[in-house]
């Protein structure tokens, strides 16, 4: 089985655009019709409906963010009536105030396919055993691949986060060949099977398809290795209906956009100037077929690159980059901008494992800088000395790659806890001072 739904996904490039340029001028009219921020907003711009004839007319209507949803909490941007939906999903919060999405029964229906598609391109059929160790409830990563592995017909683990040894226990005792969650409790996944003494060929897993948060490849290279499995991003947002907006497919060059349920492209964040595909930007969402929650130009605030480039798999939707953080997860210290992604490539290339925490404080109007990184129980049984020396050579691994220096304290093992779902990395207690600040 190569594709879950192979008309959609292999379609000509030209009946992709005609077929989004047929459902976004549906999809502008009853935006207008039935959602009264978007009617203000486009007024404001000077939009009407009847101006928008296809995708060539797209960057006439006005975008909307985060914010603009988090304004409208909880039913301003709910375009069908209330009884017509079936179910609500909500934002982790990872950036502040939640946003809660609606859908209809149609609205499932096509998210669930979007996962199956994503299951069926990592190699997934109907014979696999798919345990689903993303949270369940308002988190939209258990339901959505929930959703996905019955839609293509697989055996369904619906475990959810945490409880460790359960986890293992029904992975091994039911014979689980995909595991989806996110990459860092992958990890911890890894290293509790490695701690039990079961070697990566012993557990069951073929595949793991992980997404929900930013990892490197190196993070990919390491939790493969760990768990004897080729490892799959998968991306997606709640406003977009969950993940299974774009995915791996076997040739793990990019993740493929499902076009024919959104439009993509990329901005230049700072202006809002539409680049052309190639350019690194701001990813900016449209969706086609979605009724109760629907959006048009949705402002991502993650910076990736397209591209259109022909795929072996046969897929012809458009591929998007890894999202190399969002604009709101960079970090400026001392006044230089850093992205926690680029310290874990540097440790994971340095040999250390993916736990570590990053601390920004400041002090007498100075930013202070520092990684906590956790040692192997070999490195912790070395000498004093030798502890420092690694230490020294991390400060310079990771000057050479950020341009500044931080501290870097190499600590026990387990003394960092783990994530069962989209890991804490950053404390930025700068942040924090000015949110209470304001608050007080
Ligand atoms: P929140 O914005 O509160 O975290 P979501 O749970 O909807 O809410 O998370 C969506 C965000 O998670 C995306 O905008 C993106 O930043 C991040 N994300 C999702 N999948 C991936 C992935 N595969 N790689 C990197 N980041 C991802
Ligand atoms: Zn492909």
């Amino acid at each position: 089985m190569r594709y879950f739904n192979e008309p959609a996904e292999t379609m000509p490039v030209s009946r992709i655009r005609q077929m989004q340029s047929e459902k976004l001028v549906k999809q502008v009219q009853h935006v207008y019709e039935h959602c009264a921020p978007y009617r203000k907003k486009m007024d404001e711009k000077g939009v009407k409906p009847e101006d928008i004839h296809g995708i060539e007319d797209l960057h006439k209507l006005p975008f909307i963010s985060k914010d603009d949803l988090r304004e409208e909490y909880p039913r301003g941007f709910l375009a069908v009536p209330q009884k017509d939906c079936v179910r609500i999903q909500s934002t982790s919060g990872t950036t502040g105030r939640r946003v809660v999405a609606f859908y209809t029964q149609h609205d499932v229906d096509l998210w669930e396919e979007c996962c199956a598609r994503a299951i069926v391109a990592a190699g997934g059929t109907n014979e696999d055993v798919v345990q689903v160790s993303y949270g369940y409830g308002l988190f939209t990563g258990g339901p959505g691949l929930n959703g996905g592995s019955h839609k293509l017909g697989c055996l369904t683990l619906p475990m959810s986060s945490g409880n460790t040894d359960r986890q293992i226990q029904f992975m091994m005792d039911l014979g689980a060949t995909i595991l989806c969650c996110t990459p860092s409790y992958a990890a911890y996944l890894g290293e509790s099977l490695k701690e039990r003494g079961i070697k990566p060929e012993e557990n069951p897993l073929k595949v793991g398809i992980f997404g929900a948060e930013p990892w490197t490849e190196e993070m990919r290279r390491s939790i493969e290795e760990t768990l004897g499995i080729k490892a799959y991003d998968i991306y997606g947002l709640t406003e977009t209906s969950g993940p299974g907006v774009s995915f791996e497919c076997q040739e793990q060059q990019g993740m493929h956009i499902n076009e024919d349920h959104f439009i993509a492209e990329i901005i230049d964040p700072e202006t809002g100037e539409v680049l052309p595909e190639g350019s690194k930007g701001e990813l900016v969402f449209t969706s086609l077929d979605k009724e109760a929650f629907p959006l048009l130009r949705y402002r991502t605030r993650d910076i990736c690159i397209l591209s259109r480039k022909k795929c072996s798999c046969g897929r012809t939707f458009i591929r998007m980059t890894k999202p190399m953080g969002r604009s709101d997860d960079m970090l400026i210290i001392r006044g230089v901008n850093v992205f926690p992604s680029q310290i874990e490539t540097v440790l994971l290339k340095e040999g250390y494992s993916p736990n570590y925490q990053i601390v920004v404080d400041r002090e007498k109007n100075n930013d202070t800088f520092d990684i906590l990184v956790e040692m192997d129980e070999e490195t912790f049984s070395d000498t004093v000395s030798n502890i420092t020396a690694r230490e020294k050579a991390l400060v310079a691994a990771m000057r050479a790659m950020l341009g500044i220096g931080p501290a870097v304290h190499l600590v026990a093992p387990h003394t960092i806890q783990r994530s069962e779902g989209k890991a804490v990395r950053v404390i930025d207690k700068r942040k924090l001072v000015t949110d209470s600040q304001w608050k007080g």
